[in-house]
């Protein structure tokens, strides 16, 4: 390659805030202005719009802002009374929000390794993990697809065990018709900006059908006070500023043509690899029946050997790729004391090693996926 084509080459960010802020930039402003002439931040009539919307948007009754994805995993663990001793299920292969809500209660995580082809909790490993102290069952919808909540639940309903879905990754997602959030006692999202519906900050919200939980939800974001300094739980602080809600609620209504704009371009990427004829080097995401999956991210997989040279390849090459995620939780150093060890959950160990994340946001365009998947057939 000659130096003139090397400096006219495009770059392919993993992730591209700006193209999403541009046209919406006034809208933005005049929504944060809003909030600063009302004097009001936190919580009040804007939080309350944004649940409302949630609800009706991911079929629940009732949904719950706080102040984060993790503190959401928390506080839903909070209102089904997990406690020190507890144990409660989850995957080795996600975010560490997930794990560590667990852990701060507490409680005791107990892993359960993924499927190989989605990346999800592995239903059938399930039965195996439950013991009488398992309070709650805890999927990730990972990468913005569901785990197989029907395989999920009949367990969980035999044996008695409310879930907790870690949404975080998958507002909008669908399995067999029914909403990320609306499949369990409390689904749990987060509005960090890198999600397909990402605030100007930290944020979070919890969905639930159930009366009793969405009140314990609101009394526990407030220190877990029933009227003003009238506490009848120990809650924590966490609660959804307004300045986050309505901005949050002039990017929603655009949330579901930036998902199908990802589709598309998983969807064109699919096609560029096997046009490409990289199927045999490259394993690209497996989509279930049924499923409305919503790719927060694009993960491919190829030969653990090559992974990392081809990650710094294409860094060279101006492409942004990422590991989601380099190191399952299970073989985090904070939770040695589980006892857990190299090994015992080979399929997270396994995509640990061979996954790569792809550039999937809306904006990306046709010159760009062809780019990347163009340097990618170049080093393998
Ligand atoms: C982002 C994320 C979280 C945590 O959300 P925050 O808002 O960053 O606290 C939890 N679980 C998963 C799977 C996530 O991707």
């Amino acid at each position: 390659m000659t130096e003139s084509t090397k400096t006219t080459e495009i770059s392919v960010p993993l992730l591209d805030l700006q193209a999403q802020y541009a046209p919406l930039r006034a809208d933005l402003l005049a929504a944060v202005e809003r909030v600063m002439d009302s004097q009001h931040f936190i919580l009040g009539q804007e939080v309350k719009a944004l649940e409302d919307e949630t609800a009706s948007y991911c079929g629940t009754t009732h949904a719950i802002g706080c102040a984060s994805g993790s503190d959401a995993l928390l506080l839903a663990l909070m209102a089904l009374g997990v406690k020190a001793g507890d144990e409660v299920i989850t995957t080795p292969y996600s975010f560490f929000a997930t794990a560590g809500s667990i852990a701060r209660l507490g409680a005791t995580p107990v892993f359960v390794d993924i499927q190989a082809d989605t990346y999800n909790l592995n239903p059938d490993l399930l039965a195996a993990a439950i013991t009488d102290k398992t309070r709650v069952i805890m999927p990730v919808h990972l990468y913005g697809q569901c785990a197989d909540m029907d395989a999920i639940s009949a367990i969980a309903e035999q044996a008695g065990i409310p879930i907790v879905e870690d949404a975080a990754q998958a507002i909008g997602a669908e399995d067999r018709g029914r909403r990320a959030g609306s499949m369990s006692a409390v689904g749990c999202f987060s509005y960090y900006p890198s999600k397909n519906l990402g605030g100007l900050g930290d944020g979070g919200m919890m969905s639930t059908s159930d009366d009793t939980i969405a009140h314990k939800l609101r009394i526990l974001r407030v220190h877990g006070a029933e009227t003003k300094y009238r506490h009848s739980a120990v809650g924590i602080n966490s609660r959804l500023d307004a300045i986050q809600a309505a901005a949050l609620r002039v990017k929603f209504p655009r949330l579901d043509n930036w998902s199908a704009k990802r589709q598309s371009n998983a969807l064109r990427y699919f096609d560029l690899f096997k046009e490409m004829e990289l199927s045999h080097l490259v394993t690209v995401p497996f989509v279930r029946p049924d499923v409305r999956h919503i790719f927060n991210q694009f993960v491919i997989r190829v030969d653990a050997a090559k992974r990392d040279g081809l990650i710094a390849y294409l860094g060279t090459r101006k492409i942004g790729v990422d590991v989601y995620y380099p190191i399952p939780l299970h073989l985090q150093e904070c939770f040695s004391y589980l006892g857990y060890g190299v090994g015992d959950f080979p399929e997270s160990e396994r995509a640990a090693l061979e996954t790569i994340a792809l550039p999937v946001y809306p904006e990306l365009s046709e010159e760009q996926q062809t780019h990347v998947v163009s340097c990618i057939r170049e080093f393998l």
